[in-house]
């Protein structure tokens, strides 16, 4: 299974050049889509969802053009949009049971099969009979979940999902994810670092619609192993190590000190401490040096 973007280009009526010439090769997996804001991730996942059409390149799921064959493309694709907007004040069952309908489950016996499935999957065994428009943020993108799997997508794109999530909400939606991630592609855009790290056996960093790096985020830490240091003298003491050290990021410590992170490949003086690396330097990093 293997989804192909090739220099996909994307100008909006307004002059903003979202998507300048994407390439990416996504296999089966959880695929972490990770950028800033306004990088061109949203963009990017319109596009692949066919909701929008690209100015140039070309989308290929296996063999299937995605561009010349958008409906059996739909077929197969499961969509969860940063907003998913109204929520009715039905139960989540008689919504599922709804949509399921829609997407053309006629059998009632097939149909009950299904919904109960989805709910299993998504984890809302005990509110399947509460209005959806009482759930709260995580259960309601759990839900956003459960409505796109009744038709048994083989691509899945989920754009923000953990966006405005408090912690538990959070990982009780990763581990939703996770488990549907395996046998199907799952791209999923997020600006965090540790959404990624969790749960992505691969990656693409994105900003000003472009790809800085895909990598999976086991190499991304493994090749910074020695190169990452912290110290507590200021960025004005970094004398000589001037244009090869780059600061990634900054803590205090216990006394409120700064302490700063570097990227350094070389010889370090006693001022400097060896740290493991994060996906976080890795991230601070890319971006910094594009
Ligand atoms: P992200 O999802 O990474 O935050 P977006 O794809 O939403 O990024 O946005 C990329 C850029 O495109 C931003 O500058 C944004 O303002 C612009 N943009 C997004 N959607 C539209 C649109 N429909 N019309 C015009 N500009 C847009």
């Amino acid at each position: 299974m293997k989804l192909s973007i090739k220099n996909v280009t994307k100008t909006y009526p307004n002059g903003v050049k979202a998507i300048n010439g994407i390439s990416l090769e996504i296999q089966a997996g959880m695929f972490g889509l990770l950028g800033p804001n306004g990088a061109g991730k949203s963009s990017l996942m319109r596009t692949i969802a066919t909701l929008q059409f690209p100015d140039s390149g070309s989308i290929e799921f296996n063999d299937l053009d995605i561009l010349a064959d958008k409906t059996e493309f739909r077929r197969q694709l499961g969509y969860l949009p940063q907003d998913f907007g109204v929520y009715p004040k039905e139960s989540a069952e008689s919504l599922l049971n709804y949509f399921a309908i829609l997407k053309g489950l006629s059998s009632r016996k097939d149909r009950q099969m299904m919904v109960d499935r989805v709910i299993d999957l998504t984890n809302l065994q005990d509110a399947r009979r509460n209005r959806v428009s009482t759930f709260s943020g995580g259960m309601k993108q759990r839900f956003g979940i459960a409505q796109l799997l009744l038709n048994e997508p083989k691509v899945i794109i989920v754009d923000e999902p953990t966006a405005g999530l408090d912690p538990a909400e959070r990982s009780r939606f990763l581990n939703v994810l996770r488990s549907i991630g395996t046998d199907n592609i799952v791209i999923f855009s997020t600006h965090l670092v540790e959404d990624v790290r969790e749960l992505c056996r691969d990656m693409a960093i994105i900003n000003k619609g472009t790809v800085l790096a895909q990598v999976s985020p086991k190499h991304a830490t493994e090749q910074l192993q020695g190169k990452i240091w912290e110290t507590r003298l200021g960025e004005s003491q970094w004398s000589g190590l001037e244009g090869i050290a780059t600061k990634l990021s900054d803590r205090y410590d216990d006394d409120n000190e700064q302490v700063n992170r570097l990227h350094f490949e070389g010889q370090a003086t006693d001022d400097f401490v060896p740290v493991s690396p994060k996906l976080e330097d890795f991230y601070f990093l890319t971006l910094n040096q594009a």
